[in-house]
Order: C-alpha cells, then sequence, then structure tokens
C-alpha cells in the first residue's frame, strides 16, 4: 500500500462518517470526538501491548488473541489520519517535514 492509496481511504472513511452521524456537521464535535477516539485506540494499543510482554493479569493472558496486536497499531494510525483530515494537515508534508528533521539530528 502507498500513502496515496492511505490518503484516498481516509478521505472515503471521513466522508462516510460524515453521513453515518447525524451530529457530526459541527467540525469542533469532531475534532474532539476523533480526539477521544485517538486516545480509545491507543488504550487498546497499550492493552495489546502489555499482553505481548505478558504484564497483564492471567484471565486477561489467557484469553488474549496475539493477531489483534496490528489491528490495533492499525486502528491508531487511521484515527490519527482521521483527525488530520478533519483539521485539515496535509499529513504528507507533515511527515516530508518531520522525517527531515529527524534525519537532520544525525548529519555532522
Ligand atoms: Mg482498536
Amino acid at each position: 500500500m502507498q500513502l496515496k492509496d492511505l490518503k484516498k481511504f481516509i478521505k472515503k472513511e471521513d466522508q462516510r462518517l460524515r453521513e453515518s452521524y447525524g451530529n457530526y456537521k459541527d467540525e469542533e464535535k469532531r475534532i474532539l470526538a476523533r480526539t477521544v477516539k485517538l486516545t480509545e485506540e491507543l488504550g487498546e494499543l497499550c492493552d495489546e501491548v502489555l499482553s505481548y510482554v505478558s504484564l497483564q493479569r492471567k484471565v486477561k493472558l489467557d484469553k488474549h488473541d496475539k493477531n489483534n496486536l496490528p489491528g490495533e497499531f492499525a486502528d491508531v494510525v487511521i484515527t490519527t489520519l482521521l483527525l488530520a483530515e478533519v483539521m485539515k494537515v496535509d499529513i504528507e508534508e507533515a511527515l516530508k517535514g518531520k522525517i527531515k528533521k529527524i534525519n537532520a539530528r544525525y548529519k555532522k
């Protein structure tokens, strides 16, 4: 998958979400809802990480499915991109700028 495919999916999902929630027309509400959703998804990823390193209660570890981990990473990425979309952040430009900045840290 290329970034352009992901961006296309995000635009489509943004539209579907707008159509699914009648109260989704208020931009501030959408920003706050997606921020809360991101924390929810981050919590689910953290839960998977804790299970991955066996730092959960035995009851949880017994029910744990390690195949869930990649999906939780994907949820965090998708939810982050949906938040960026509603806040009109060009994620491709943001990533380019950030990668350039990080690479510059290692140049002598
Ligand atoms: Mg999730």
